[in-house]
């Protein structure tokens, strides 16, 4: 194995729910949904397998998805063009690695916020790129950007930066403010944004998410990412991708071509159909997880440890001072054995792990049961 990827062997997801299988753990690590997505959706994809899509789709997506990928993106407000300004790509996961190869050379710099998804850091370095880390920072109960600290980062080097709003790990939604603010630098910088949008629907309370293409100057620099995973419970379809100007969206296709070519044929017009008409299921999944958010807040409190707020996403994060460990890894390692229950420790996300090594993350897309059952067991620790 080359140099550069050898720090990048393995994931921490797949390390885990190894752990968690072969310990009988409940699994709040890895985040899966363990329910479906929409029936119809399903049976779309059925009828396509048996109605003969499976074959290569086109290079940029079925035609019908990239349709429903632009009047999607066009409740923000933001028009793009279906032909040339939409690619499809083998979930999320491969638009953003497919990017920054495209758009990045050995010696350019990627900012990166920390706590960040583990795929960014491997996926700059296969681009031969360097990532610039800035971490977020705990201000007013919650973890904000600090826009200062990424203009700081900046250097002439500089070509791209990286956003994931709303955010994994933390839960973060980015406000307005910080995105205006982001936005500023970006334009005034001339850089590049690749933004990571999957949990673009799982925003809650008065939390709204706002995609940074839709900012004074940010459209034409915004590579925007998404995928289907999150929105309709389908996260092992990998069907994501990609909306920017037709220049940017052709050097990320001349990457991606390479790499997979096309993928999930007959996927591409169940998730076409989803996005056309099961925006209101979405609506349920979201009210749904709100719920889910709120009882394993109120479980992991109740168990002892210190429960930061998330506004989106997946996920929350918790300190596991208060029950006296220092080092959220260590436990995280012997949670599943010791108790059952299985959560990723969120210092791997960075690369600061002193400053984040009490922190905690949990999955909380799970049935109520999974749910009452992971904090049953967590009492356990106290
Ligand atoms: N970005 C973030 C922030 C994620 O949490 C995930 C994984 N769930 C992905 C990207 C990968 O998405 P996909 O499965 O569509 O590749
Ligand atoms: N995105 C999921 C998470 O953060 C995991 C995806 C994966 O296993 N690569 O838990």
């Amino acid at each position: 194995l080359v140099p550069r990827l050898q720090p990048f062997t393995s994931t921490i997801f797949a390390e885990m729910t190894a752990l968690a299988v072969s310990t009988g753990a409940v699994n709040l690590g890895q985040g899966f949904p363990d329910t479906d997505g929409p029936a119809a959706m399903l049976d779309a994809a059925k009828d396509a397998l048996f109605g003969g899509a499976n074959q290569y789709p086109p290079g940029p997506g079925r035609p019908e998805l990239r349709r429903a990928i632009s009047a999607h993106r066009a409740r923000y407000g933001l028009e793009y063009d279906p032909d040339g300004e939409i690619l499809v790509t083998a979930g999320a996961t491969e638009a953003i690695a497919a990017s920054l190869l495209a758009l990045t050379e050995p010696g350019d710099e990627v900012i990166v916020i920390e706590p960040y998804y583990d795929s960014y850091a491997a996926s700059v370095a296969l681009a031969g790129a360097t990532r610039r880390v800035v971490s977020l920072v705990e201000r007013d109960g919650r973890f904000a950007l600090d826009t200062d600290a990424v203009r700081a980062a900046i250097t002439p080097k500089t070509r791209a930066i990286l956003v994931n709003s709303p955010h994994n790990p933390t839960g973060t939604v980015f406000t307005r403010a910080e995105l205006t603010a982001l936005a500023g630098l970006c334009v005034e910088h001339d850089l590049l944004v690749i933004t990571d949008e999957v949990y673009e629907h799982l925003v809650f309370d008065d939390a709204e998410h706002l995609p940074l293409a839709t900012f004074p100057g940010m459209r034409e620099r915004t590579v925007g990412i998404s995928s289907a995973g999150k929105t309709f419970n389908c996260t092992g379809w990998k069907i994501g991708w990609v909306c920017s100007t037709p220049e940017l969206v052709a050097a990320v296709k001349a990457a991606k071509q390479f790499m997979t070519f096309v993928s999930g044929g007959p996927l591409q017009p169940a998730v076409a159909y989803a996005l056309e008409h099961e925006l209101d299921w979405v609506e349920r999944l979201r009210t749904s997880l709100s719920g889910k958010r709120d009882r394993l807040a109120a479980g992991l409190a109740e168990a002892g440890f210190a429960v930061r707020p998330s506004a989106g996403t997946y996920f929350i994060c918790a300190d596991v001072r208060p029950l006296g460990f220092t080092d959220a890894a260590e436990l995280a390692w012997q949670l599943p054995e010791r108790v059952g229950v299985a959560a990723v420790p969120v210092k791997v996300f960075t690369d600061h792990p002193d400053e984040w090594q009490h922190v905690l993350r949990f999955a909380f897309c799970k049935r109520d049961e999974v749910l009452d059952e992971a904090i049953q067991r967590l009492h356990k620790l106290s």
